[in-house]
């Protein structure tokens, strides 16, 4: 089990939230004259549910997880801050990450005025769980894991995680936005194996759903009960759970799109490796690739001339002269191709 005590905030465990009246009424009726709605405009003149029971029942089922398992928020990035929001002291506990990895672990950290600690994944990005280890103290609440990594696209070494789950008694919270790319399964199934593990997903890159800002942290429902008990009320507005909805009845979709992904991914990693610019092209599981060049900077911004954009991450730990690189249409990959073709011919 896990000692929420020591892990959550007393003014979060203690805290009464606000209650809506979608939360004091929940059943059939004919009339609802309970929350100052306008009674015309049917169906968005009314209030969400707050709890999104429909959509979650639908991931539930796709995922094969319990549905008391899953939070929904406004992409990642809420659950990222309500899960710093509900364990950290300001100005006292702290947060270990792997470094490289995505920005938004740090960014919600440093507004919440909670430190970040980095630790470096080795030169070929592998995670070390004794350096991780090393780095967490008695103010340590959440340990921030990503796999595949970003910028890295590599899938972490599941033995190094499975140590830190077993040896860190805060949170560990495993990003898994690009599992859909990956050839490994990831770690919801073992979920229950590990109450103190936040997996993150989300509808923004497989789902092709980047705009509708939905995420899902699946955690020990102890966990979500205390970030639902924190969260803006109506987090996910009915657009959002309606379309989401819609996207779960056509999973198909989803996996052709990633299948089309990886054959595209494969082709252009043959065709930057032929490139005379291009130094290292690192393996990935994700639906990008980063790429090591001679000169980082003026490839980005000749191909910027191009009107193609990439992303430079040449300022960011061991990743000096590294383009990130997404997996486009095949046309896309194509001109990004001769684009670099040209531009190492000259
Ligand atoms: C893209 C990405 C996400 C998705 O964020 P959303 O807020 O759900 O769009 C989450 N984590 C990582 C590591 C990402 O690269």
């Amino acid at each position: 089990m896990i000692n929420l005590d020591k892990i959550f905030r007393q003014n979060i465990l203690q805290l009464k939230p606000y209650s809506s009246a979608r939360d004091e009424f929940q059943g059939e009726a004919d009339i609802f004259l309970d929350a100052n709605e306008n009674p015309f405009n049917s169906p968005y003149n009314r209030y969400p549910d707050p709890l999104q029971r429909q959509l979650k029942n639908k991931i539930a089922t796709i995922k094969n997880v319990p549905p008391g398992t899953i939070f929904l928020g406004n992409g990642s990035d809420e659950p990222i801050d309500l899960i710093i929001r509900a364990s950290c002291e300001p100005g006292i506990d702290n947060v270990v990450a792997i470094d490289p990895t995505y920005g938004m672990y740090k960014v919600a950290a440093d507004i919440n005025h909670v430190t970040y600690k980095a630790v470096s994944l080795t030169e070929n990005f592998e995670l070390e769980s004794q350096k991780v280890l090393a780095a967490c103290n008695e103010h340590t609440k959440i340990v921030f894991l990503c796999s595949p990594n970003n910028p890295t696209g590599n899938y972490l070494n599941e033995n190094e995680i499975n140590i830190i789950l077993q040896n860190f008694s805060g949170l560990v919270v495993l990003d898994e936005a690009y599992i859909d790319f990956s050839s490994h399964e990831g770690y919801l199934k073992k979920l229950a194996d590990f109450p103190n593990l936040i997996i993150l997903q989300t509808f923004s890159k497989a789902w092709g759903l980047a705009s509708i800002r939905l995420g899902m942290a699946f955690a020990n429902p102890a966990i979500i009960d205390i970030m639902n008990k924190i969260k803006y009320p109506y987090n996910i507005n009915l657009l959002t759970q309606q379309f989401a909805d819609k996207a779960l009845d056509n999973e198909e979709q989803k996996k052709q799109w990633v299948q089309t992904i990886l054959i595209n991914r494969e082709w252009l990693i043959e065709k930057l490796k032929k490139l005379r610019i291009v130094e290292k092209v690192y393996p990935t599981d994700a639906n990008f690739v980063l790429v090591k060049v001679t000169d980082a900077s003026r490839t980005y911004n000749y191909l910027i001339e191009q009107k193609i954009i990439v992303r430079n991450r040449s300022n960011v730990t061991l990743c000096n002269n590294c383009l990130r690189i997404t997996i486009g249409t095949h046309t896309e990959n194509e001109k990004l191709i001769e684009a670099l073709e040209e531009y190492a011919s000259r």
